[in-house]
């Protein structure tokens, strides 16, 4: 007999349960095909910015430089360079820039919140790295500020880490054994402005991987737009930064 059975219940990009220290409410602000549900810690929603749900943010990010270490972090205790994950994927490192910085386009374009590279990471209010003790594929971790106003309190730092022992790519090929690092990146920052699981699947956000579709879904538009409000963004602004 075999001495444990292995479930498979598809490729998930963060564990549930495991994605976030925060314990997981799995009640969707809605069901259907514009489902979203917002974060919760302990019993608070969070967001960048103003408390007030609707209302717009600017969020700093850096890649990690060197070893960092969060003793009370749920998630991303260890962060690391993407240096090593880079390398075993192939893929440079301005690769990795340039995926990153279109993985937090895709909100920007679809919510009043903005996403400024910082150079020194202890300036930066997201924090991208490796994870140093490797586990599953990606995680996020938030930690929120001290005061709430209507249950909902203001991000202070977040991370994202990325496992370096997997296998990682860019663009889609659909072989789902191999994340697509910017569709994991996407539904990761989606935690660390404020978004969970609103189920298995039909949303970036849900927690299984999915190589059917690369843009944010409906339910993942109306969960930013609840929580940032409408983006600002004119296509003829989007048209000129390109
Ligand atoms: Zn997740």
């Amino acid at each position: 007999m075999p001495k444990s059975v292995t479930r498979r219940a598809g490729p998930s990009i963060c564990p549930l349960l495991l994605c976030l220290i925060a314990s997981f409410v799995p009640t969707a602000a809605s069901s259907g095909d514009d489902a979203f549900q917002l974060l919760k810690i302990d019993g608070y929603n969070g967001k960048w910015g103003s408390t007030e749900l609707g209302t717009g943010a600017v969020v700093s990010y850096a890649f990690v430089h060197a070893p960092l270490y969060f003793a009370e972090a749920g998630n991303c205790r260890h962060l690391v360079p993407m240096d090593e994950l880079a390398k075993r994927s192939g893929i440079s490192r301005t690769e990795l820039r340039d995926e990153a910085t279109a993985a937090f386009r895709v909100w920007e374009n679809a919510a009043n919140i903005s996403f400024i590279p910082a150079d020194d990471p202890d300036q930066a209010d997201i924090l991208i790295g490796a994870q140093g003790q490797p586990a599953g594929r990606a995680f996020a971790n938030v930690e929120f500020q001290a005061g709430s106003d209507n249950g909902v309190k203001s991000i202070d730092q977040a991370r994202v880490c990325l496992n370096p022992e997997q296998p990682w790519k860019v663009g889609f090929d659909g072989d789902k054994d191999v994340y697509d690092i910017r569709y994991t990146l996407i539904h990761e920052i989606g935690h660390v402005i404020g978004l969970d699981h609103p189920g298995p699947s039909g949303q970036v956000m849900s927690f299984r991987y999915t190589e059917r579709y690369q843009d944010l879904q409906p339910g993942d538009l109306r969960g930013v737009e609840r929580l940032y409000g409408t983006s600002t963004r004119s296509l003829a602004a989007e048209d000129s930064s390109n």
